[in-house]
Order: structure tokens, then sequence, then C-alpha cells
């Protein structure tokens, strides 16, 4: 059936409007799962039972199998185990396909660690509401994006229509480690015609984003050594490979940042007592890197850096720190072209919904939208809503931000797949 853009935002507005209150229980909900990467079981169950009972779709479990994507060049390898995760895929068979195209809506269900809790005015996990925010970790990456997506489907059906083509939600684990519950999802053969992805960067598309890996470099010795002191060279090492990096030629979508690549050192691990000389000391990091370097390259760089940098220090030289890769392996990716319909009509929406023109960013960090664009040749972008402290301490949503990003969801949802009146 034929309804006017203009009518399906004001339709799905005053639905979403109507649902608001329900949507905001909703992530507080979800946002009181302690989903921690490798943790997402209790808040998957959640979502597989309300996607079924509530939503009335077809829902598929599984957790990502090492074995089915170590080959896969978009693969990161792993240290942990899986049992504790599941993807959860849910689908809603089209009810005529050929009125539209299929869809994929996907977030990630996995936080990071809300260390240090006590410095939090608020439980991490209590998802409190305080005027026009929801404070909790992930509440922001990404749950308020994962409730936008879920409900703008609702509006949908609440309105009493069905998509016209095939439409999926995913939720899906691991994401801050590594991606590997969006491959496995995508390599099970769960795929559409676009795909988005509502991490919550400020209503913006983004267009490209850096690749990460993750680093451990260890040093160890059995000689009365004190390894914690000799770890500034090492520290530095890293630092001036990342002014290095920065200064080097980068693709055109990061050529406005400054310093796009970051290299960050995210945990030492070394010693055990005051009065004892450390005999071994383990720093773990990121790297980004830009679209276009394999992230093999990169980690034979790095590692090339760490070494030569080691070769410099006279009981270094004797004793080379150990560098070994985990986690992330992932690359950049960068669209070229940002005027196919799917960019023109996530345009528009965000234009009738906000009354303000649609936006492009670069992402200085990662996300799941790099397989659906590098491996799958599927139109993937990242659109959500914002907020403050991602990662970091009272981190928290914005609700209006969440309310906009639903009803663009809806009419993009609307428009894409098409709708068909339900019986
Ligand atoms: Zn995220």
């Amino acid at each position: 059936m034929q309804v006017e853009k203009t009518d399906i935002v004001q339709l799905v507005s005053a639905q979403v409007e109507a649902n608001w209150e329900e949507e905001v229980k909703f992530l507080q909900k979800i946002g009181r799962f302690p989903s921690e990467s490798g943790n997402e079981k209790a808040l998957q169950s959640y979502l597989a039972h309300y996607l079924s009972t509530e939503m009335k779709m077809e829902v598929n479990r599984f957790p990502p199998d090492v074995k089915d994507i170590a080959a896969h060049p978009g693969f990161s390898p792993v240290e942990w185990s899986y049992a504790e995760s599941e993807n959860v895929i849910a689908t809603a068979k089209g009810a005529d396909p050929a009125a539209g195209y299929s869809l994929i809506f996907q977030g990630h269900v996995d936080v990071v660690s809300p260390e240090p809790v006590s410095m939090w005015s608020y439980d991490p996990f209590s998802a409190v509401r305080e005027g026009g925010k929801i404070y909790a970790r992930g509440i922001l990456d990404m749950k308020a994006g994962l409730a936008a997506m879920i409900f703008a489907y609702k509006v949908i059906q609440d309105l009493g229509y069905r998509p016209g083509a095939d439409f999926m939600i995913q939720c899906v684990v691991d994401e801050e480690r590594t991606g590997n519950g969006a491959l496995a999802a995508l390599e099970a053969g769960y795929t559409a015609e676009a795909a988005l992805i509502p991490e919550p960067f400020g209503q913006k598309v983004s267009t490209a984003q850096l690749g990460s890996i993750w680093f451990r470099i260890t040093l160890e010795t059995a000689e009365e050594v004190n390894v914690i002191e000799k770890l500034p060279v090492l520290i530095n090492a890293l630092k001036q490979y990342e002014d290095d990096v920065n200064e080097r030629e980068r693709p055109d979508a990061f050529k406005e940042q400054s310093r796009p690549i970051e290299v960050c050192i995210g945990s030492i691990d070394a010693g055990d007592f005051p009065s004892n000389v450390p005999k071994k000391a383990v720093m773990e990091g990121r790297a980004g890197l830009f679209p276009g370097q394999n992230p093999a390259v990169v980690k034979d760089e790095i590692k090339e850096w760490i070494t030569q940098a080691a070769m410099k220090e006279e009981w270094m030289t004797h004793h080379l720190p150990e560098v070994t890769f985990f986690g992330f392996h992932a690359e950049g990716a960068a669209i070229e072209n940002d005027q196919t319909a799917f960019f023109q009509l996530l345009d528009e929406m965000h234009e009738k919904v906000t009354n303000s023109p649609a936006q492009r960013q670069a992402l200085n960090i990662t996300t799941d939208a790099r397989f659906f664009n590098l491996y799958y040749d599927i139109p993937a972008v990242c659109y959500g809503p914002t907020g403050g402290n991602i990662h970091g301490v009272d981190e928290w949503a914005d609700l209006e931000s969440m309310k906009e990003v639903t009803k663009v969801y809806a009419a993009f949802l609307a428009e894409w797949c098409g709708l068909i009146k339900k019986e």
C-alpha cells in the first residue's frame, strides 16, 4: 500500500509517543542486566523471549562457533569461551517481498567493565532515570539503540502493519572484544539488502570507521631485575608509534581529524608485593588502524617497533619482550558512495523527524558495521542516539535522542521494506 512519506513520519511519530513510557521501561529493564562481554546470556534470554512473545518474531539463538568463523579474514582470535554468549536473531518474514527491500537492525548487547564502580554516582546496573537521562554501564553503548530499534518495529506492528520485505532484529554478542558475534550471524546466512546499527554517536550517519587490534606485551625474567622499571621504554615506544602513524598519509575520511589513531595502554599487570622485585609485567592495549590497512601488517609493525625500542636498552637487548595479539583483529572500513538510495532515505527520514539536515561522520573507533560493508557487500551504517561518558563513569543515554532515533528507524523500516496492512 502507498502512504506518503510525510504521513508515514507523522504516523510512526504519534505511535512512538504513545509507546514512550513503555519504551523507557524496556530500556531500564535491559539496562539492569550486567551483560559484560562473555556474560550476555541472561539478557539474551530476556530479549529472545520478548521478541518471540511480544513481537511475534521467529527467534534463533546460537553461540558464535569459533570453528565456523576462524578461517574468515574478519575473525578475531579469542582466549575465552562463548558458553555464556548467544546471538539472538529475530526474523519477520516479509508479507510481500516485492513491496520493498530486506533490512537488518543490529545491535550488540555486551557492555564493557563498569570499573571503577566506586566512582559512580549510581549502581552501574540500576538504570536510574533522572530528568531526560538514564544512567548505567552500557545504557548508551548501546542499550538505548537496542531499545530504539526494537520499539521502532513495535510501532509498525502496533499501527497494524507488517513489513513487505524480510526484516530482522539481530542482537549480537562480543562486539566490545572482537565482533565475532556479528560475524557469526552473517556467516550463518542472516543477511539482508541493508543494515542499520544504532551505535550511539549522536544521530549522525557514519561513512567510515577505523580498525582495531589488541596487543599484549610481556616482559619476564628470573633475574633480580625490576621489570616494572623497564616499562617506560615500551610505553614510550608505543606513544612514538602513535605519533608516527598520525603523521602518515591517511584516507580522505580522516583528513579533518588531527589525531585519529589512538594507541591505548589499557592495563598493566605486574608485581604482587611492595618489598618484592617484580619478575613479570604484562601490558595490554588497543591500537587503531586506517581503512585499507591490513591488521596482520599492523601487528607486525607494532612488534617490530617494540623490538627496536627494546634493542636500545641494554638489559632488554638480552631479554626482549614478547609481543602477542588476541581479541580485535579488525579492519577499518570506508563507504565510497554515500548518495545511494539507502543513504538518501536515511537522510530524508532524519530530516523529517528532526527538522535538521543529516550529517556524516568518520568514526575513530571500530563497530560491527565493518563486516557488512567489507565482506558481504551490504550497505550498513551506524546511526544512533546521543548521551555521555561512553565506557566511562556515570555513562548516560539521552532519552529525547532515543525517541527521535526510534522515529527515524520506524519511518526508515516502513519505507525501505514497504508496509502491508495486517488482515
Ligand atoms: Zn557499541
